[in-house]
């Protein structure tokens, strides 16, 4: 008998997806409209999230709903249309809004026309040194400034940051050369005091699915910066992204920063692929970090270089007045002069890619899957 094998094939996505139906409400509709609709989706026993997104009300259901069920909806007053989204992540997706978002953070915008440049040591470590580095910063043409108060170190026996003192010497140098600041946030109950003090939240790598921080960061209403976990797919992230939209907070920015290899010359393998691929999937703005990504200060330049040549909407960057003595992450950590020489190669890369792109090419990467024609504003 001949030998028959089964190849056992493992596809790297799902190509057919659940369709998921998002009820959005009409903005005149009364609040005994509005009632209607959540009673027949309990009626039928689905539970649904009630989400207000670029302004509109929407209701997210968890299963799927019948085509009966779809039409009892559509006759209620109060919605204006039943949306099939086929991308798990819904509010991430470009599906629900096919224009790129810009997040805006002090006179930084991220998804427009110039790459943003975060830079700012690994850690606060004193006032001195978070001032040096601020006009640093801002000397290399820096447009926020970024430093760790409370630091996820790896060992317990580590520099664990200055906690909030730290973020209040990082928005004071913040304000002295006119910058925004981003800075870690790590427990949900101090999201709120962290928002006070800083223009973005930033997620770490370690954090990336804790759903309470999301949950916390997202009902601040500050802008985000959510790090890539280290062991994570884009599938995975993208749904995180949508934790903090979900909570009604539409700034979010993704930040790849390398994910988990097997050869120890780069702390991590940067994903520099991810980037045209989530320009396609959402139309929220992404940046590269090649200092985490890398490990290697030799590395940071050339790798910032071609994250913008990717397609990147920016970079962060991790400088220090004197990088042999930075408390955290020295090893990885770029001086100020080579944070200039970064900052003017990535301003004339993204000039050279605008100036030589043609009129016929598109914009981004085109689609694999399905694009369906505009959705929401
Ligand atoms: C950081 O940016 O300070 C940091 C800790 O990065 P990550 O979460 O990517 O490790
Ligand atoms: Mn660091």
């Amino acid at each position: 008998m001949r030998e028959r094998r089964v190849w056992l094939t493992r596809r790297a996505r799902p190509e057919v997806r659940d369709t998921r139906m998002v009820v959005v409400l009409r903005e005149d509709a009364s609040a005994e409209e509005r009632q209607a609709v959540s009673a027949v989706l309990s009626d039928a026993g689905i539970a649904a999230r009630a989400v207000r997104w670029a302004e509109h009300d929407l209701y997210i259901p968890e299963a799927a709903l019948s085509p009966s069920l779809q039409q009892s909806l559509a006759a209620l007053p109060a919605v204006e249309r039943c949306l099939a989204v086929e991308s798990p992540f819904v509010l991430a997706s470009r599906e629900l809004h096919p224009e790129k978002s810009l997040v805006r953070v002090g006179h930084a915008v991220f998804g427009g026309a110039e790459p943003v440049l975060i830079a700012g040591p690994c850690s606060v470590e004193d006032e001195a040194q978070i001032n040096e580095a601020a006009e640093a910063a801002a000397a290399a043409g820096a447009q926020v400034l970024r430093g760790g108060g409370f630091k996820p170190r790896t060992s317990p026996y580590s520099f664990q940051g200055r906690g909030l003192e730290g973020i209040l010497l990082l928005e004071a140098a913040g304000a002295r050369v006119g910058l925004p600041v981003v800075t870690e946030v790590m427990e949900p109950a101090l999201a709120a005091v962290v928002a006070e003090h800083a223009d973005m939240l930033q997620v770490g790598s370690r954090n990336m699915q804790n759903f309470p921080l999301l949950r916390a960061v997202g009902r601040t209403g500050r802008p985000v910066m959510l790090k890539r976990g280290f062991a994570s797919t884009l599938d995975e992230w993208l749904l995180a992204a949508e934790y903090i939209l979900a909570e009604g907070n539409a700034h979010v920015v993704l930040c790849e920063r390398g994910i988990r290899g097997f050869d120890t010359h780069t702390r991590n393998v940067l994903d520099l692929a991810c980037v045209p691929l989530l320009s396609r999937l959402t139309h929220l703005p992404v940046i590269v970090d090649p200092s985490h990504a890398t490990g290697q200060r030799d590395l940071v330049l050339p790798m910032g270089v071609a994250a913008i040549a990717a397609g990147a909407d920016g970079l962060m960057v991790e400088m220090h007045p004197r990088p042999d003595e930075a408390l955290s992450d020295a090893a990885q950590t770029i001086d100020a002069v080579t944070l200039r020489a970064l900052a003017t190669q990535a301003h004339c890369v993204r000039a050279a890619m605008l100036a030589a792109q043609s009129p016929d090419e598109p914009a981004s990467p085109p689609a694999k899957t399905r694009q369906p024609a505009a959705r929401l504003g």
